[in-house]
């Protein structure tokens, strides 16, 4: 679990395992949505095609000139209409030969004396007005409404106007209107269709025993549309009704089955939400997550790429291999594996001067150690005598190595930080006479221009940085050339100036002059030349300070070497007396 790799796969599987479930639960959410709307339209279509087939059965006597309407009706709603009778032969078709054959149950039955159990009101058979009547009534009805604004005239199934109002109460104003009564006398039609189902009617209910009462005041209620016996016991409306149909029969065409397809034949598709649809969509998700786990577990593994190798790369450098490097590309692993490679090149760098150093120590230790080995052997084999002389190169030597072993020690102490400084207020120009003087020397002219300036140094150790810039110039300047030393005032800041006339630095060597064990002329001898440490620890001296030190030389001209010190302000006195070191 403490795997990048694993965190980083799990962390991304359990993200998409999110994502696709909520993308699933949204979709299923719309598609419900939209199955549900669609099908609400699609029964409402459907129940539109009923009532209009079931209009045609209730107003035509058989389906034989039932094509162009149905024709027309299909068109209208885009489905295709076919009606059969009780043995599947096709009464009407809106398809055609390439139509595919119907469903096995129809979607209903059309019987317009048998809509959910009523007659359809537009079957009204002998009841319809001739136009000679209809006419007349439409104009009694005309009267009346330009009598009484509030009434509006509606007609019923049958063609006979029917008053009608927006406002109740207002149709009782028609009495005040002479032609009331004639719109409400039956017409010879109506009277004889009333007739015909009255006897229908008794002839029923003169079979049902003992209900003599209820067959008496059942008489058919001629309220113009509604023709029902109210009141009336089940029997007795059961014959009301057998009456009606018997009486309607050959007027209405015969019940027929009626199927409605889409026009190709082709249902609609249903979204299938059962288990099937359940193992599609589950598969699918599935499959979805094992390519976002794919996709992860590559991008993971790129990226923990470079870690492995920052890691593998750490552990070859822990083990002191230095050529330990990381490619890390780009971006932030980039980064890090750009600043492991600095880091390595650096020890790698600091290994190759330690190693340096200690060679260099040997090298600059073996010649003195070598002479007084030598000399003193000579004598123990009595071929040199332990005179004034010999005494005095062997202490020479001892000296040599002496300076040498304080040199290192100084430079031990800045590279560890422990280079110990003792600031107090000081002249410099007290420090630099003390240094011209006991550099003096007969074949050079070694002067000093001085302005008086105080700060606050470590007096000993500013001494002997100076002391190293000044017995150089005197070292690389031939008998009759000149050694300047200033002491002046810059931006704040106090310069001591070293500035010789002797054999210069080449271009190229001037970045060198301060490293360790660094000389221009490799043959000179710790004699003749120095130890190659005096610049190294003038510069640790110095940066202990504050101050920095620079060169600028011409080769064959001379050289000028500037040590500037921060002057310290009379508030703020200059260097804390404690460790004082520069890692280099
Ligand atoms: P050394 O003890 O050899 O003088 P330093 O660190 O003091 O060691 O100097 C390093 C080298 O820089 C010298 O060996 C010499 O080649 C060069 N150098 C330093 N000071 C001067 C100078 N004033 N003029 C010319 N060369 C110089």
């Amino acid at each position: 679990m403490k795997s990048l790799l694993v965190r980083f796969f799990l962390f991304s599987v359990v993200i998409a395992a999110c994502s696709i479930a909520v993308t699933a639960w949204l979709a299923s959410q719309a598609t419900t949505g939209t199955i549900r709307q669609e099908q609400g339209e699609a029964l409402a279509t459907e129940q539109q095609i009923f009532d209009e087939v079931v209009k045609y059965a209730a107003t035509h006597q058989n389906w034989s000139q039932a094509k162009s309407e149905m024709d027309r009706i299909a068109k209208q709603y885009n489905r295709r209409i076919a009606l059969t009778d009780h043995n599947g032969r096709k009464l009407v078709d809106t398809g055609d030969a390439s139509s595919p054959p119907l469903p096995i149950t129809p979607k209903a039955i059309v019987d317009p004396l048998n809509v959910n159990g009523e007659i359809d009101r537009r079957a009204v058979g002998p009841f319809k007005l001739t136009d000679d009547e209809s006419a007349k009534l439409h104009a009694f009805a005309d009267e009346l409404g330009q009598c009484n604004r509030f009434i509006k005239i509606v007609d019923a199934p049958n063609g006979r106007p029917r008053l009608s109002t927006d406002e109740p109460g207002n149709l009782s104003q028609w009495d005040s209107c002479e032609v009331g009564d004639a719109l409400y006398t039956l017409t010879p039609t109506e009277n004889a269709a009333y007739a015909q189902l009255q006897q229908l009617f008794t002839q029923c209910t003169a079979k049902i025993p003992g209900q003599n009462l209820y067959k008496e005041s059942s008489r058919i209620q001629l309220d113009w549309e509604i023709l029902t016996a109210r009141h009336a016991p089940p029997e007795v409306a059961a014959c009301m009704d057998s009456a009606r149909r018997t009486q309607l029969q050959p007027y209405v065409a015969e019940e027929a089955r009626l199927f409605l397809t889409s026009p190709t034949g082709n249902e609609p598709q249903t979204i299938d939400l059962s288990t099937t649809g359940v193992t599609r969509i589950t598969l699918v998700a599935l499959g979805i997550l094992a390519l976002a786990g794919f996709a992860s577990w590559i991008t993971a593994t790129q990226l923990v790429r470079p870690i492995r190798a920052l890691t593998a790369a750490t552990k070859r450098t822990a083990e002191g291999d230095r050529t330990a490097r990381v490619d890390g590309g780009a971006g932030e692993i980039g980064e890090l594996a750009k600043s492991f490679n600095a880091m390595s090149e650096k020890l790698a760098d600091t290994e190759r001067q330690r190693q340096a150093m200690v060679s260099d120590v040997a090298h600059e230790l073996r010649t003195p150690l070598g002479n007084i080995t030598g000399w003193l052997e000579a004598t123990q084999d009595g071929l040199a005598e332990p005179d004034p002389h010999l005494i005095d190169m062997l202490l020479e030597e001892s000296l040599l190595l002496q300076r040498l072993v304080d040199d290192l020690h100084d430079l031990a102490q800045a590279d560890a930080g422990t280079l110990r400084l003792h600031p107090e207020p000081i002249a410099l120009e007290d420090v630099v006479d003390q240094v011209v003087n006991a550099q003096q020397n007969r074949e050079i002219l070694l002067r000093a221009e001085l302005t008086p300036l105080h700060t606050t140094a470590d007096p000993v150790r500013l001494r002997q940085a100076l002391g190293n810039l000044v017995a150089n110039a005197v070292r690389y300047t031939p008998p009759g050339g000149e050694v300047v030393v200033k002491l002046f005032e810059q931006a704040n800041n106090a310069v001591l100036e070293v500035r010789d006339t002797g054999t210069g630095i080449a271009p190229e060597d001037v970045q060198h002059v301060f490293d360790r064990f660094w000389r221009a002329d490799k043959s000179r001898s710790r004699r003749t030349g120095g130890s190659g440490l005096g610049l190294a620890i003038t510069r640790h001296l110095v940066e202990a300070h504050g101050g920095t030190v620079s060169v600028t030389s011409r080769l064959n001209e001379g050289s000028t070497f500037r040590i500037t010190l921060p002057m310290s302000s009379p508030e703020h006195d200059g260097l804390p007396d404690h460790d004082h070191g520069r890692q280099s």
